[in-house]
């Protein structure tokens, strides 16, 4: 047996991959190093990254500038605690983060995952009801469609049906569902949408702590982009029934959508934010969440103290990277790159639309995505996209792409072509 066919056995023996059977997993590819917009396999071949490891590599692969930030810090110090202590990167970080996000957040709580952000904001949002005299406001308000991470709290205000909450009953609290919003980015929005919404936080303003949403942007729970004023009309509803708002923009952040947050399309600022992924240029794991004053000062009232602190906090070597990602990102036109994909995955993916087995086309900014009437075999049409050269990774009814903001035309190209041949092919 060779080396890489003898990891790959191990590696289907013993190791649990992303939502897959210990008994019967998925094929897997074997991936021996990657740069700029490419994938390299261990057998040789080259494939044109589509995914961006999940929202994560937006300037690509084994970035010098990137790859400096990280060994420069890794000769000074890798990690240390953050209890009593602190340093540069975090602290640069924490700069970084307040010039960029909606201005009036001005609290950062750095930890490891985008799971783990959720969590804080939605511990920092009972917090802050908690100690303002209403400790029964614990519950959280979403719409259905959405998707926040894999933790409990974080599952619980998932899609209850592609959350699979039947698994868990009875393992975290209910939180309360609106309708996905209807209303399409593209579309003339029709206030008639927000009626489901309304009639939920009416309803339940009494025992709810926030409302959580992805802005703009519905990703893992469909890929479905929705109207920036149905955001605009939840930032008025939980001003005028006494709720907080979390914008997750773990996926949508750092210019996915063509602006560089979600809530940019709605110029509204959330209450508590929580960023992830693209933060480290897709690195390594470091997440965020982020309070505006007034949440943080009722929660430190009268010595209250936000219960919260991983081991993790603030470690040096993600600061340090996060700090170069962003700086890179504002150096770069990056809303130039965004639109000039957006333009190509709509010239290229429309010609998907007339095929039978599609049901919808949709893109917006570094995002396209095409929607089939059946499932997807993933392992068929993942196989077939290998075969020629591209790296697509499809879930339930839906193949998508969202490459790196540095893919060339080129590759961009072909990429797109790929996905329609897949799609041709396999769905009819
Ligand atoms: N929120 C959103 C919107 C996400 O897309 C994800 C990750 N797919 C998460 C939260 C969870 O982040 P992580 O996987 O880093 O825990």
């Amino acid at each position: 047996m060779n080396r890489t066919a003898e990891l790959l056995a191990f590696d289907q023996r013993h190791l649990w991959h992303p939502y897959t059977s210990a008994l019967h997993p998925l094929p897997v590819y074997m991936v021996a190093g990657a740069a700029g917009s490419r994938l390299h396999l261990a057998d040789g071949r080259e494939l044109i990254d589509g995914m961006s490891s999940w929202w994560c590599a937006i300037h690509g692969y084994n970035h010098p500038v990137l790859n400096a930030a990280l060994t420069e810090q890794a000769a000074r110090m890798s990690h240390v605690m953050f209890g009593g202590i602190t340093h540069e990167p975090a602290v640069r970080l924490g700069q970084a983060l307040l010039q960029i996000v909606p201005a009036g957040l001005e609290h950062v709580f750095l930890c490891d995952s985008g799971s783990v952000s959720v969590e804080a904001a939605i511990k920092m949002a009972m917090q802050y009801w908690s100690a303002g005299g209403h400790p029964e406001k614990k519950r959280l308000l979403t719409v259905r469609g959405g998707y926040h991470g894999d933790t409990f709290m974080a599952m619980s205000v998932c899609d209850p049906v592609t959350g699979m909450h039947h698994l868990f009953r009875g393992a975290f609290p209910e939180q309360v569902f609106a309708e996905r919003p209807s209303c399409r980015f593209h579309a003339p929005y029709n206030p008639a949408d927000a009626a489901d919404f309304l009639t939920k936080i009416e309803r339940h303003a009494h025992e709810l702590a926030a409302v959580i949403l992805e802005p703009i942007c519905q990703g893992a729970g469909g890929m479905w982009f929705y109207h920036p004023d149905y955001l605009r009309m939840v930032r008025d509803a939980c001003d005028r029934f006494g709720c907080l708002l979390i914008l997750d923009e773990i996926a949508t952040g750092f210019g996915r959508t063509g602006r560089l947050f979600g809530a940019s399309w709605a110029d509204i600022r959330p209450d508590i934010l929580c960023l992830g992924k693209a933060l480290t240029g897709g690195y390594m794991t470091l997440a965020a969440a982020l309070a505006t004053r007034a949440v943080a000062e009722q929660i430190s009232r009268d010595g209250g103290v936000f219960m919260h602190g991983p081991t993790f906090m603030g470690n040096p070597l993600a600061c340090a990277v996060a700090c170069a990602s962003i700086g890179l990102l504002l150096a770069e036109d990056w809303q130039g790159r965004v639109h000039r994909i957006e333009e190509l995955l709509k010239a290229e993916l429309e010609e998907a639309r007339n095929l039978s087995g599609v049901t919808d086309v949709r893109c917006l900014g570094a995002i396209g995505v095409v929607e089939t009437a059946a499932p997807v075999n993933v392992p068929q049409i993942q196989a077939f996209f290998v075969d020629n050269g591209v790296w697509i990774r499809p879930f339930g009814r839906l193949i998508y792409v969202m490459p790196p903001y540095v893919i060339s035309e080129e590759d961009l190209t072909r990429l797109c072509r790929v996905l329609v041949a897949g799609v041709k092919r396999f769905h009819r």
